[in-house]
This record gives structure tokens, sequence and C-alpha cells, in this order.
């Protein structure tokens, strides 16, 4: 498996040569049109839009519960050792290690039992055994912890055979986390094992940066909302709704400003309502070549535009720039195209901006059951399902048809099939990169 940190693509077999060389040819930003230069390839694309991200600085102290997903502001240093006592890791007879079997057995007299929570008084002597509970407090005197399907009752006490290890089954204190040790880092996303970190150290509440504002549009005369009929010629939008998910798995606060018509004008307005109140604004369609893609020439006029163009399959015309103190994407309009580049540039950069130190993504290899019709040039992010073939090695095969207007290519799929610019149409059995859309943590 590899990992690819927003500011350490390329990866994935496309050489640092390569992308240089061609990150060389492209004009600087502000040269000129964007719409009207060389598309970037998308590890040039990550590092320009990297370049440009500024993480929110202002933070807030909320609930340990309500911390959920959110980005810690500040070390966490441990108050305390966790555990905080030496402990049995088992159920079974704390004792002194002298006393185990080097050959046959041992029998021990049972003077007492120590609980989870309830500590036993009593100090083990040798030829001495305690009962003892998974968690429970060690007695004075033992050091060692023999399972208590290893011991056996007997007439003259437990009886206990051989190879066993001195210290064994025993949970030291501060094993965990010691007092005064860094328990989680400034720029660390909150996961539910955070949560449980916390709580372990007896901590209620954290300080963690600002949620994110964004902003997001549709544009498009041919959208309707549900809920509306559809007259002929039209659709439904539903790049507000995956654009909702997407965000809202983010955890930040998010500002829909709707449909928007295609004129410059309804399009300007709620660009410069979206600049007032937000720190990123998303929009789509609109950045293509068509007649009525007027986000190109409104944020042009209003902002700035960084590149307006990249060379991936499905997403193209992709829009960067900022308006005011605002980040922009323009993203594309067909509906897998929004998804690709908002997963592959516009995540990385909206979880910068939220403070987050790692961004990775994990990439592997699997094995490729399906043909994937490609021409070189392009990145392509195919969508694809993940399964392991009878030698337990990871395959993948493709989600149908790849338009970049399929959506259900993409609500199919587990995983991205990454196909670097220089590779041709894929075989069944070659080897692909593959992207998996959801890990655990
Ligand atoms: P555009 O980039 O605006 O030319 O849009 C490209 C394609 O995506 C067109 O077929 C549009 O109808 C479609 N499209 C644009 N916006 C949406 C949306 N919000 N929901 C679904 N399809 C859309
Ligand atoms: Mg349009």
């Amino acid at each position: 498996m590899r990992y690819c940190d927003a500011d350490r693509r390329p990866t994935m077999g496309l050489t640092d040569s390569n992308s240089m060389s061609r990150e060389h040819r492209q004009p600087e930003p502000g040269c000129g049109d964007p719409f009207a230069a060389d598309a970037l390839s998308i590890e040039v694309a990550a590092r320009r839009i990297e370049a440009d991200i500024v993480p929110i600085r202002d933070r807030e102290e909320v609930s340990l519960r309500g911390a959920l997903g959110r980005v810690l502001a500040e070390d966490v240093l441990s108050p305390i050792n966790v555990p905080s006592h030496v402990n049995s890791a088992v159920d079974g007879y704390a004792m002194r290690s002298a006393d185990l079997p080097t050959r046959g057995s041992a029998t021990l007299t049972l003077i007492g039992t120590a609980w989870a929570g309830r500590p036993c008084g009593e100090t083990v002597q040798l030829g001495q055994c305690i009962r003892i509970m998974t968690g429970a407090k060690m007695p004075e005197g033992a050091d060692t912890v023999v399972m208590q399907e290893h011991a056996e009752h007997t007439d003259t006490g437990m009886r206990i055979g051989e190879g066993h290890r001195p210290g064994q089954n025993v949970r030291m204190a501060g094993e965990d986390l010691a007092a005064g040790q860094p328990a989680a880092e400034a720029g660390k996303k909150i996961t539910p094992a955070v949560l449980g970190l916390m709580a372990s150290l007896g901590i209620s509440r954290v300080a963690v940066r600002r949620r994110l504002r964004v902003a997001s549009f549709a544009t498009g005369d041919e959208l309707r909302s549900i809920g509306e009929p559809l007259a002929e010629g039209e659709i439904y939008d539903s790049n507000r709704y995956t654009l909702y998910g997407m965000l809202a798995r983010l955890g930040v606060d998010q500002l829909d400003l709707g449909v928007v018509r295609d004129t410059p004008e309804a399009i300007r307005g709620a660009l410069e309502r979206g600049a007032e109140r937000a720190d990123v604004i998303i929009t789509t369609g609109g950045v293509s070549v068509g007649e009525a893609d007027y986000v190109k020439e409104v944020i042009t006029d209003l902002g700035e535009v960084t590149f307006g163009k990249i060379a991936i399959k499905p997403g193209r015309p992709l829009a960067f720039g900022r308006i005011g103190r605002s980040l922009f994407f323009g993203l594309p309009g067909n509906p897998v195209a929004v998804m690709v580049t908002f997963y592959q540039l516009v995540q990385p950069a909206l979880r910068r901006m939220m403070g987050e130190t790692r961004t990775s993504a994990a990439r592997f290899e699997a094995r490729c059951l399906s043909r994937l019709k490609k021409r070189p040039g392009r990145t392509e992010f195919q969508r694809g399902r993940l399964t392991v073939d009878a030698d337990g090695r990871v395959a993948v095969s493709k989600t149908g048809a790849q338009g970049s207007g399929i959506l259900s290519s993409m609500s199919a799929a587990d995983c991205f099939i990454v196909l670097p610019p220089e590779s041709g149409t894929v075989e069944p059995g070659d080897t692909v990169w593959v992207e998996p859309f959801e890990g655990t943590v």
C-alpha cells in the first residue's frame, strides 16, 4: 500500500521528472487566459492549490462528543498514566513469578479475590495466589497472572502447570500513555479512537479549529430541483446533493445557494454572496467551452483564476482561484466529474484549511478483471469495485459504463481505478492502482 499526501504527490508511477517538465510548459498564474492555457497535470494542479491554502487559525472549545470529526487545535498531553495502575490482562490467578514451576506443577494457597475496581488488600507471599479479574489492580507482591483456564482447583489450593513466563498477563501502569506524553497532536482529526483516548484521560472538553464555512451552488438553466415537475429537456439537479453529502462528511458549515440560472448577473450575485460569508465557494457547471458557460467569465472578472483546465478524465474543465479572501473551485457540471474533482482536489484542500496536517489517501495495486478503454494523455479515474480472488489477491472490476454523466458508475463503486496519463487501454489481468473510497479510522 502507498500513501500520497497532497504535498507528496505525484505518486503511483507518475515520475517527478515527467510532471516537472509538464509544469515548466505551463504558463505562470496570472499570465494570459487560464481557460485557454494547456490543461495542468493533476499533480501540478494539487501543488498550485496547496500553495494558496491558509489553514484556519480560529479555535473553540467543545465537549468531547461534539469534537468528533473536528481538528485538534493544540497538542493534548496526557494528564495521567493510562492505565493508572498495574492490572491483570485476563481472568486468572495473581502470584509471584518465583512460584512458577519449571517442570511439573506447583500448588498455591488461594488467599483472596481482586475485582476490577475493588482491589484485594492482601499481599501475596511465596506459595500464595489471589483470584484476579481482568482490569483488577495487581495485589502487592504479585507480578504474574496465570489464566484461569491454565489453573485447576484441588483440595489443597490452585494447581498450575509449567510453560508460563514471569510477568505474563500483566498490564503496566502508563503502558498505553504515560503522564505528560502527547496523546494526540494538533492537526489531528478526531476519530472515534481519539474520543476514546481522550475519555481514558478524563478529558471532557477539547480545543478544536472552528468549522470551515463552504458556500456552494449549481448552475444550469436545464436544472430543476426535486419536487418540481420536469419540462422537456430539463433534468433534476443532482450535484447539490452529492456536494451536500461530501461536504457533510467533512463536517463543514454549509451555505447552499441553490440552483443559479445561466446568466452572468445571477452567477455574479451568487458568487458575491458566497464570498461575503464563506471561506470557500464551490460551484458546478458553467466552466467548460459552451456558450452558456458564464462562470468562467464572471470569476475572471470578479476574482483571480489560477488555472481553468486539468488533464484528468472525467473533470477536465476545473477552475481554481479566489474571490477576495475566499477560495474558489469551479467544478465541471457532469455529475461524476463533480465527485472525481471534489475527492481528488477539493477535499484534500478543505482538509488542509480545516487544520488537518495529514490528508493522505491510500492507493494500492490490484489485478484488473475488466477491459478499461483509455487513450494516453490524461490521468483517468474510472470507477471500480474491489474483490478478493481465490488466491487472496485484491482484484477490481469496473462498474459499468464510465461516462462522466453516469452517476450509477459511482454509486456502484467502492474505489477509483487510477490510470496514469501514459497508460493506454488496460486488458483483463493487468495490474492497476486503486484508491478505496472509505477506510476504517
Ligand atoms: P456544463 O459544464 O454546465 O456544460 O454541464 C455539463 C453537463 O452536466 C450537462 O449535461 C449538464 O446538464 C450536466 N449538469 C450540470 N449541472 C448539473 C447538476 N447540478 N446536476 C446534474 N447534472 C448537471
Ligand atoms: Mg451548464
